[in-house]
């Protein structure tokens, strides 16, 4: 396997650069690409910048010019429902583009000629993924975030929770709108600008992907306050630890080989 890896934002790109063995540098299409080994996971790391259309162009390139057979993205995210709290991880069960709307001539959120509206991560992938953040909230937390930070955030008992994310080039930060998405898209756990658009990329190509979020904001009007030191102090270190425990469980107990996409198979 290699396991194309992307985030968001650089403070959550920078442990897992560090730690990778014998990087080489690419830069491609404005972006720069970190091949290497990481945890004995042939891996390719990159920033994708914010927004959907970023996302899809760095899980295009990821795919067509680096030969990645499986693709992670780390990041942070606001609480999609009030039972979802700042410091909580979500892993995604689906993923749809809150924004996408060609209503009357689509149904809202489908995306025309596709016949969806949700796109499903790989659910083996996700599975591991899921499982690598509940062993690091139960085994790693209290020494991946110190004492300092878990008091300013007010991180007790973070949680793990699979649901639906929805993805739209917005940083949704009004209770109103909020409320709004949730009353529209049962299941909403969790609200930001990538995942969707990587999952519509990975079901397109045929390539098995998973989404990690670390919930940095409630997505109201409080959203933006701490947002950098979150990231930096917080969501990073979510980030390294959960794709570490990935990494190594994956170089341990491979996932089972793919079914040859329908583009192999049909062309
Ligand atoms: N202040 C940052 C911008 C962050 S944009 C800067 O200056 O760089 C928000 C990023 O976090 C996106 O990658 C998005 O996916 C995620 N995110 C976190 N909270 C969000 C929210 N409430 N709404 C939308 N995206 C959110």
């Amino acid at each position: 396997m290699r396991l194309g890896i992307i985030s968001a934002l650089a403070e959550e790109q920078l442990g897992l650069v560090e730690a990778m063995r014998g990087p080489a540098t690419l830069i491609h299409g404005m972006r720069e690409y970190f091949v290497g080994q990481l945890w004995e996971i042939d891996a390719v790391c990159v920033l994708s910048r914010i927004g959907k259309v970023a996302a899809a162009m760095t899980a295009t390139t990821l795919v067509e010019k680096f030969g990645v057979t499986h693709i992670l993205f780390t990041g942070v995210a606001g609480a999609g429902d009030r039972t979802v709290q700042v410091g909580d991880i979500v892993v995604a069960e689906a993923l749809v583009q809150h924004d996408m709307d060609a209503s009357p001539l689509f149904p809202r959120f489908e995306v025309p000629l596709t016949g969806l509206s949700h796109f499903q991560p790989d659910s083996g992938l996700s599975l591991r993924l899921s499982r690598a953040a509940h062993d690091f909230l139960e085994r790693d937390f209290l020494e991946a975030i110190g004492e300092t930070e878990r008091q300013a955030f007010r991180l007790a008992q973070p949680r793990v929770h699979r649901g639906l994310v929805a993805s739209g080039d917005q940083f949704v930060n009004d209770r109103m709108q909020l409320d709004s998405l949730n009353g529209a898209l049962p299941g909403l756990v969790a609200v930001e600008m990538e995942g969707a658009a990587v999952a519509q990329v990975c079901y397109e190509l045929g390539v098995p992907c998973a989404v990690l979020r670390t919930i940095s904001d409630n997505a109201n009007e409080d959203a933006a306050l701490d947002f950098m030191r979150f990231v930096k102090s917080v969501a990073a270190q979510y980030a390294f630890y959960v794709t570490r425990r990935l990494c190594r469980d994956l170089a341990q107990a491979p996932l089972p080989p793919l079914q040859p996409s329908r583009d192999s198979a049909g062309t």
